[in-house]
């Protein structure tokens, strides 16, 4: 998406460790209106999906996917991050590793917001190696939902994560998706789509 493409140009800042800044626009202070154009993007990609509810994990998702939940008039639902999770029976939970942080986290989702009856559009900030969304993944196939798809803003192409959904057969869009990086140099390479 050339929209984002342009952003990331513009204001992106490449950190130490492989990570790309983006947080004048995307995950600390919000462009909403940008937002809502991903959104729109995101329902055009996945117009024949049946999807009833956006699936995305805290902190950082939970901003564009109340943008693209409202595009597809469907609830949002974020995994919650938890020290220790309760065992009563009543949360779905997976583990996941931080990319960022470098830590593993508990995450859970109530057993009362998710169920068969769902076809879920996970949806993320950004996919590195893949951890988040495998344990997404994990907490809608443990809730008997289906997973119809994914829609990440930012994809770094050069990590193994992309790959790893594709390989399960999941249809996976990026509406940017960033092949080489040099912090350095500054520069910033992307994918043709
Ligand atoms: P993964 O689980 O795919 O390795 O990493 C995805 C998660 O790590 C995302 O939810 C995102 O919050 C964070 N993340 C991974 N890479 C970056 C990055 O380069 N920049 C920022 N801002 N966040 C990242």
């Amino acid at each position: 998406m050339k929209l984002l493409e342009e952003r990331i140009l513009k204001d992106g800042i490449l950190a130490e460790g492989d990570v790309l800044k983006v947080d004048c626009f995307l995950n600390h202070l919000m462009d909403v209106k940008l937002f809502h154009e991903m959104g729109m993007e995101f329902k055009r990609l996945f117009a024949d999906k049946p999807i009833n509810k956006i699936l995305t994990i805290e902190a950082s998702g939970i901003g564009i996917a109340c943008v693209v939940a409202e595009c597809f008039d469907v609830p949002v639902l974020f995994a919650k991050k938890a020290q220790s999770v309760n065992l009563s029976g009543e949360v779905y939970t997976t583990k996941v590793e931080s990319f960022t942080h470098k830590r593993t986290y508990d995450v859970m989702v109530s057993k009362k917001f998710i169920g068969p009856q769902d076809h879920v559009l996970i949806v993320d900030d950004f996919l590195a190696n893949g951890c988040a969304l495998q344990g997404l993944i994990e907490l809608v196939e443990a809730a008997g939902a289906t997973v119809e798809g994914i829609g990440i803003c930012i994809e770094k192409g050069f990590q193994q994560g992309g790959k790893k959904i594709r390989d399960m057969g999941i249809q996976l869009e990026s509406l940017a998706i960033v092949d080489a990086m040099n912090p350095e140099t500054g520069e910033i390479r992307f994918r043709e789509q």
